[in-house]
């Protein structure tokens, strides 16, 4: 990952890499953040024959189309899921895991977020929540913390924070999950069972956009855009299943393309203003 680029964009499903592909095309540096793609809706599809110029073709084949198109344009794939996106003075910050990347616009092209928040996530964000085992980790050496999640990613972080001292609750089965605390979270409520913690590491392949990026309007189960795809917050563009309704490639598409258009556009009038 380099330090500064001129948009990141997170998620590298259609959405993404389209927005990409033209982000390239008009010169600019260029990041995508993005799960593998066996994580994006596409991956799932046995067949599509509504994406015009493709008679038909598996999600999958059409997944190891857009990756080798991804790879070949230039733009940097940086595998890994997102964390947040921070406004940091007329720039972002996006993490990514432990490591950091600066830029000036960002696109959001992170699909469905099908997972809802915990009872409690949001609230305990940061205090006593965590998504990220390798940033945070070290603040609950000597303690006990529990990790909630069943993939990859879940076992290895539990396993990374055992090897720094703490003492982990392995969180993969129960049907329900709530944390509960006080000024910090303390308590984990797995199906019937209590557990008291001093942190709680939650492991999604996904982070829910709205605690992504601080602030960003939501409405009835998607990002709120105008139709130059523009958010509410200034530099933060959103394409594709994230926008909402109807949850199409032809759509994804055409979003990723428009809200590159209007990410490079703000970047030029920016730079113009200095
Ligand atoms: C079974 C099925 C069949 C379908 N059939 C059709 C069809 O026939 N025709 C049609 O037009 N559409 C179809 N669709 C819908 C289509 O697949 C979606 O509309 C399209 O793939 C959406 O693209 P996207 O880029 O917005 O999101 P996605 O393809 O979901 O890509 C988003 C990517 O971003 C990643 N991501 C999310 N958050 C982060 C983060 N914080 N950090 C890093 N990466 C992140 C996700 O893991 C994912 O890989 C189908 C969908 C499904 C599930």
């Amino acid at each position: 990952m380099k330090e500064r680029y001129d948009v990141v964009i997170i998620g590298g499903g259609i959405a993404g890499v389209s927005a990409a592909l033209t982000c390239r095309n008009r010169g600019k540096s260029t990041a995508v953040v993005a799960n593998s793609s066996e994580t994006s809706s596409l991956y799932k599809a046995e067949a599509i024959t509504n994406y015009p110029g493709i008679l038909s073709a598996s999600g999958r084949e059409i997944c190891a189309l857009l990756d080798r198109q991804l790879e070949e344009s230039g733009a940097e794939l940086i595998r890994g899921r997102a964390l947040s996106v921070m406004p940091i003075g007329r720039e972002f910050g996006v993490a990514v895991g432990s490591e950091f990347c600066m830029c000036s616009a960002v696109i959001l092209a992170a699909g469905i977020t099908r997972e809802k928040l915990y009872p409690g996530e949001g609230e305990y964000l940061g205090r006593g929540v965590s998504y990220c085992a390798t940033c945070d980790g070290m603040l609950y050496r000597g303690k006990t913390v529990a990790v909630i999640g069943s993939g990859e990613e879940a076992s290895h972080d539990a396993d990374f924070l055992e090897s720094i001292g703490c003492t982990v609750l392995r969180m993969t089965k129960a049907l329900r999950y709530e944390i509960r605390g006080g000024l910090k979270a303390n308590t984990v409520v797995a199906g019937e069972e209590e557990h008291k913690v001093d942190g709680v590491f939650i492991i999604k392949d996904t982070v829910s956009v709205t605690k992504l990026v601080p602030g960003l309007d939501y409405a009835e189960g998607g990002i709120v855009t105008d139709r130059q795809m523009r958010t509410n917050v200034p530099g933060v563009f959103a394409a594709g299943d994230c926008t909402g309704k109807p949850y199409q490639l032809a759509k994804a598409a055409g979003e990723g393309n428009v809200a590159a258009l209007s990410a490079c556009a703000y970047i030029d009038n920016k730079e113009k203003e200095k």
